[in-house]
């Protein structure tokens, strides 16, 4: 592609996930006010999807009008074409198209889809991908949770479960691998929509077994005590059955092979275990630790070419204060998109640039029903408030990337569709 007229330093930015559409819209502030690059935002996806609501879309209640199936992905992707007007200027542009690779020594991105686009800056905030950890059969057998065609695959699978169960044919039988968050919330999801069925009468309590494994001694395990524990007794309480303290070790087609404990038989395997960083970030041939991703500096750029900035789920970046590895949360991702954002701009004003500081002041997750964990700073709330906060977080995050009105409708459609109506 021809770029050699255009004397601005040219930004580009690949991902408009969670981290990476922060960072653009910052951006873009910052070009209104000093329009000293060119920007362009690259995704392979025509929508910017946020993660924390696929387990509503995959639970859905099952009694839905076709008007509101066709509404179930709206409440939590938004279509990136939402931003255009936006990016009507010149210098500014979006483009859907999937990256390949990335030429480090001519600045060049190469694309499956489009042709090359070089840059002078880049921001990399391409996420994660599940990771199976070479365990026999997983990938095989188990449903992951990482976009809508995922979610709907699992609550087709649900119904069909459920329906059988009606019917008294079969028992259901789920197993959730990984109580990260992911796994948190599909397993108390599902829990919570099951009991409610069973208060109807249409399916026998004894029938329903939902699992939640997991290898560390706790749940939750890069989380503090308080959350561990006070998540721990709401998926007692909804019935969740946990397991902590044993790896799966292998998977077939009807069961699940714990390190040291009986087999688990299973209708459903959701595997939510692991994540590691996109391949396209492992296959550069640069610094990684953790699962794969890109060891960054301070500042959130790569050490062997500080021109390329990384955020979100990609980077490994010890918290100064635990020491331990920052944990993939979407309030982290987020912050560091207008960081990472804010410091390229200072790099092409040759000002000082300002250090990452990871702060995890807010964060919320819900666990079943109008139920969820929320701190925010000092704060810790459990239960309908946190689920209150919650949904007061959920729409702050469409405020922040939406029109006004797009954004009230985004998180009503969320709420309408998706709510249990108990908890
Ligand atoms: C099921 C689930 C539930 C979660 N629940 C919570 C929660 O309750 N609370 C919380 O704080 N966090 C939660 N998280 C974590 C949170 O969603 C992530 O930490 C966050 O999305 C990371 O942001 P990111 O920008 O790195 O990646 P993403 O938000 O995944 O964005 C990556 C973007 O890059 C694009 N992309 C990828 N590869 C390419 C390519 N080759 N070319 C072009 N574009 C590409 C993708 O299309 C995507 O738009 C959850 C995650 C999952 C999977």
């Amino acid at each position: 592609m021809s770029q050699a007229k255009n004397k601005l330093p040219r930004v580009v930015i690949i991902g408009a996930g969670l981290s990476g559409l922060p960072a653009a819209l910052e951006l873009e502030k910052i070009h209104r006010q000093d329009p000293c690059f060119s920007l362009t935002v690259v995704d392979r996806s025509p929508y910017h999807l946020n993660h924390a609501c696929l387990y509503e879309v995959a639970t859905a209640p099952i009694e839905l009008s076709p008007a509101e199936y066709g509404a179930l992905a709206d409440g939590t992707q938004v279509k990136l074409k939402s931003w255009s007007y936006i990016f009507p200027r010149a210098n500014l542009n979006v483009l859907q198209a999937t990256v390949t690779g990335l030429d480090l020594a001519h600045r060049r991105i190469h694309f499956h889809d489009h042709e090359t686009l070089d840059y002078d800056y880049i921001i990399i905030a391409v996420g994660s991908q599940p990771q199976f950890s070479n365990i026999a059969g997983l990938a095989q057998n188990s449903r992951t949770l990482r976009n809508i065609p995922e979610a709907l695959r699992i609550h087709r699978r649900l119904n069909e479960l459920i329906a059988a169960a009606e019917h008294q044919l079969h028992p259901i039988r789920i197993v959730v691998g990984g109580a990260g968050l992911a796994g948190v919330e599909i397993a108390s999801q599902i829990q919570a929509v099951l009991n409610r069925i069973i208060t109807t009468g249409k399916i026998k309590n004894e029938t329903v077994t939902v699992w939640l494994v997991e290898s560390s001694p706790t749940i939750l395990p890069s989380h503090d005590h308080w959350t561990q524990t006070t998540t721990a007794q709401r998926l007692r309480r909804l019935g969740v059955k946990i397991i902590t303290g044993q790896a799966i070790v292998r998977v077939d087609a009807q069961q699940v092979i714990l390190a040291d404990q009986p087999r688990l038989d299973y209708d459903l395997l959701i595997w939510t275990g692991g994540i590691q960083a996109n391949t396209l970030l492992q296959q550069l041939g640069l610094s990684t630790a953790g699962h794969g991703q890109l060891c960054v500096d301070q500042y959130l750029r790569l050490p062997e070419h500080q021109e390329i900035t990384v955020i979100g789920d990609g980077i490994y970046f010890l918290d100064p204060v635990s020491g331990r590895q920052i944990p993939q949360t979407a309030y982290l991702a987020t912050a560091q998109g207008i960081i990472a954002a804010g410091n390229i701009h200072r790099t092409i004003r040759q000002r000082q640039l300002k250090p990452y500081q990871p702060k995890h002041l807010v964060y919320t997750f819900p666990v079943g029903g109008r139920w969820a964990i929320s701190i925010i700073g000092g704060w810790r709330l459990s239960g309908r408030s946190g689920w209150m906060v919650r949904r007061i977080v959920e729409l702050d995050h469409y405020l922040s990337i939406l029109s006004f009105s797009s954004a009230i409708k985004t998180w009503w459609r969320g709420g309408r569709v998706y709510l249990p109506k108990k908890s």
